[in-house]
């Protein structure tokens, strides 16, 4: 698929809820248990007279602690081979975990390129945080709220700019 986005993070990030907003529609289900989606969404987004194709990723993650860290390793490689830009979620409240460091391991030696999301800053002080995420070694992080739909048009711009 040409022009394909792939939206891919931890359990409980966000990334059915920014899928929803870029596609317009509420077809990934969105909800407070991790793992809750079970296969992957394709949906089109339309801005500045570009359409792309999105892709939620989430339902290759089921939430059991033992295959955790190899569903989310599976899920970000398919995501990597299949997509012409990543955008990897991070959670601006839970701060840096150790799995977002595993998956950012994993973005860092791909061609893929990837930008570096920062859901749940819905505030201004939330906001602020989003540069503890340079640590994770994939450039400027974007903080976002993909409930508010704040900060999503200068990450759609950025999507844009990379595809
Ligand atoms: P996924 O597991 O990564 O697909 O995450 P979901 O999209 O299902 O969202 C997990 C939880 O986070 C839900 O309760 C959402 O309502 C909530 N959530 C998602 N985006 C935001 C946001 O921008 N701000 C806040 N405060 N909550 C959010
Ligand atoms: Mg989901």
């Amino acid at each position: 698929m040409a022009n394909l986005v792939a939206i891919v993070g931890r359990p409980n990030v966000g990334k059915s809820t920014l899928f929803n907003r870029l596609t317009k529609t509420r077809s990934a289900i969105v909800s407070d248990t991790a793992g809750t989606t079970r296969d992957r969404q394709y949906g089109k987004c339309d801005w500045a007279g570009r359409e792309f194709s999105v892709v939620d990723t989430g339902g290759w993650v089921v939430n059991s602690d033992d295959i955790f860290e190899d569903a989310i390793r599976r899920q970000v490689l398919v995501a990597t081979e299949e997509a012409d830009l990543v955008l990897f979620l991070v959670d601006v409240n839970t701060g840096v975990t150790d799995l977002d460091e595993d998956v950012a391991q994993i973005l860092r030696r791909t061609k893929v390129p990837v930008l570096l999301v920062v859901n749940k800053a819905d505030n201004n002080e939330q906001i602020y945080e989003a540069p503890v995420f340079y640590s994770l070694g994939l450039g400027d992080p974007f903080p976002i709220s993909a409930a508010t739909g704040s900060g999503t048009g200068d990450l759609l711009d950025a999507v844009i700019e990379k595809l």
